[in-house]
């Protein structure tokens, strides 16, 4: 049994926990190695104490699942079989009485647990997900391998999008090359939609990419992820076009700062809150503190936010392991929106940054 379910079933017998059943794609994936969306259909992974777990999938994915190396018992059902009782045979014989069953809270429709509360009358549930949360907030070699792997892909994927700037050409023009040229690479799957924003847009921190046209003077800020083989990478590069205004370069050079210091501020035995508040006090300090209206940072890994979350009032400590992203963000209706985001992974003495992109201002003439 790998590592990931020794764990399980130790936290479940330390919480007398009878049966977990894991739903989520991202943490089926991550305790079981097969990846798969079956999107309204269920997939479930159900541990056990003692006893050996099991996969639940649809019929069509059973040769899949072997193939990605799960070594226990699969069970296929059709479009006509009712997989949860199908689940439930299977828990019977590997254990009579269910009194505590834990589950992701988060992620579970009532629908589903309306079904397994029906089937188990007797049991209690509980969440799953914490103990998971703390599971994959360590990375391992294996998982930090392939993170710089990503992370070197949106490098990339900077590098095209910078040299797709020219007069005329829309934010939708440009994002379809980045994602053009990835494909050509073999990646199938982004960690977001991507984001181009110029101009005005750009001062939305979620904003859409549209048909709005680039032209001199505008800064153009890219948010994308790439993802290889199911971990996420995240990064936000903010470029200018032709000559930018003072207040502009101001504002760049304060995110700067501020994104500098908090990397600097980030080594193990420092507080979440410490890492925000130190590139938060830089922003605050040139007067920009209401225009930056989010956290500094979040984890990232099979998904593309997860655990630690970088903010002001998180007292985790960091630990070595966790990969996280630090992107402070200044947004200005009408004058500048500009945000720079790498992900960062925390050695023994500090952090080893894994996007590599310049970010001193680049400008494209
Ligand atoms: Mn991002
Ligand atoms: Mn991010």
């Amino acid at each position: 049994m790998n590592h990931r379910l020794t764990n399980m079933s130790k936290w479940m017998n330390q919480n007398e926990v009878d049966i977990s059943i894991i739903t989520s794609t991202e943490n089926v994936f991550y305790l079981s190695g097969f990846y798969s969306d079956p999107h309204e259909r269920v997939l479930a992974l159900v541990l056990f104490q003692e006893e050996e777990p099991f996969l639940i999938c649809p019929g069509m994915e059973k040769e899949d699942a072997k193939a990605s190396g799960w070594s226990y018992d699969i069970i296929g059902y059709s479009d006509v079989e009712n997989p949860w009782e199908l689940a439930r045979q299977a828990i019977e014989k590997r254990k009579q009485k269910i009194t505590k069953l834990a589950v992701e809270k988060e992620h579970m429709n009532v629908e589903r647990y309306e079904a397994l509360s029906s089937l188990f009358p007797e049991a209690a549930f509980v969440s799953a997900e914490e103990n998971l949360r703390k599971l994959r907030m360590i990375k391992d070699e294996k998982e930090i391998t392939i993170i710089r792997e990503a992370c070197a892909l949106a490098d990339y994927a900077i590098e095209v999008g910078c040299s797709e700037i020219k007069e005329g050409k829309t934010e939708l023009d440009i994002l379809a090359v980045i994602e053009y040229e990835l494909k050509k690479k073999g990646i199938t799957q982004m960690s977001f939609a991507t984001m181009v924003l110029t101009g005005a847009n750009g001062a939305s921190p979620h904003g859409t990419p549209g048909l709005t046209k680039i032209k001199k003077g505008d800064l153009v800020l890219f948010d994308l992820g790439v993802v290889v083989d199911g971990y996420c990478s995240d990064i936000t590069r903010t470029v200018a076009y032709g000559d930018i205004t003072d207040q502009q370069h101001e504002i760049y050079d304060t995110v700067l700062k501020a994104q500098l210091a908090a990397i600097e501020a980030s080594k193990p035995g420092v507080a979440c809150s410490e890492v925000d508040t130190t590139a938060r006090n830089i922003i605050r300090n040139a007067g920009y503190g209401e225009y930056f209206p989010h956290r500094l940072g979040h984890g990232l890994g099979i998904g593309v936010h997860e655990y630690p979350s970088v903010t002001e009032t998180n007292s985790l400590m960091l630990e070595a392991g966790m990969v996280y992203t630090i992107e402070p963000g200044i947004y200005v209706p009408n004058i500048a929106g500009v945000r720079i985001e790498d992900d960062v992974f925390v050695t023994a003495n500090g952090v080893e940054i894994l996007t590599k992109f310049p970010k001193e201002l680049q400008t494209i003439k």
